[in-house]
């Protein structure tokens, strides 16, 4: 298999929940106001042997042309948008679903040659409960796009080798996956396990839903994760975005 992670920047984020650009080389993280988080924001590109993966959407923000950063990315990478086969959702938090649609086409999905699995319960959840962590107007394109597969189990496969796992943690309905090809498996925990660091030091998320739970779950992967060898992709994490650093696996 082969990763491609699609960072759409670097961004802080405070209580206001909005996400704003920062540049490390020329900004001071002093600047921006107190309890600002640094994150990274990153999709993943996976292909496999039969699809063209991808793990989250993004904030969907558009570059100084007003190009879809994502899809510029994607033809970096030399992937045609038009060519995803699956994408894979974990929640629908704004800086994760915003790239469902365009910005300035919000009745079009970004990826119209795949499949959207989403789980109904989080998209039922995440209209009702709106701004500021949710945009019901960016995800509205999901409700009857025939392309959507709504998950309604806990627990499932998806063609026999990605499996799908709510764990109710970062959000009520939040979802991670596993990519299993041959010997290898990658691991995609969505914001449950958004950077390496809190893998490795215990940690309780105070915007997390449930914390706690994130925390033990994190525990439990990490240490099934070594013993099975599994590949971690860090949607959040500036440095670190695979572990351990491998492209290609
Ligand atoms: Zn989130």
């Amino acid at each position: 298999m082969k990763i491609i992670p699609l960072s759409e920047g670097t961004f802080t984020i405070d209580n206001t929940k909005l996400f704003v650009p920062f540049d490390e080389q020329t900004e001071n993280l002093q600047s921006r106001p107190a309890g600002s988080l640094l994150v990274e924001i990153q999709p993943f590109v996976v292909i496999t042997a039969n699809d063209i993966l991808l793990l989250d959407t993004g904030l969907g923000f558009p570059d100084k042309e007003g190009k879809m950063q994502l899809h510029k990315n994607l033809e970096e990478a030399g992937i045609n948008p038009a060519t995803i086969t699956k994408v894979l959702m974990t929640h629908l938090h704004k800086d994760h679903a915003g790239g469902v649609s365009d910005d300035s086409h919000r009745n079009q999905l970004s990826f119209p040659g795949a499949a959207y699995y989403i789980q109904r319960r989080e998209y039922d959840f995440a209209v009702k409960k709106g701004l500021p962590s949710f945009i019901p107007e960016e995800l509205q394109v999901l409700s009857d796009a025939g392309s959507v597969v709504w998950l309604k189990d806990d627990e499932g496969m998806i063609d026999d080798y990605i499996h799908y796992k709510v764990t109710g943690a970062h959000s009520p309905v939040h979802q991670v996956f596993w990519i299993r090809e041959q010997e290898n498996i990658i691991f995609f925990g969505g914001d449950d396990a958004p950077q390496l660091q809190q893998m490795k030091h215990r940690f309780v998320a105070k915007y997390d839903f449930d914390g706690k739970k994130a925390m033990e779950f994190r525990k439990e992967w990490w240490k099934q994760g070594e013993k099975e060898n599994w590949t971690f992709l860090f949607y959040h994490d500036i440095k670190t975005p695979i572990y351990p650093a491998a492209r290609v696996i």
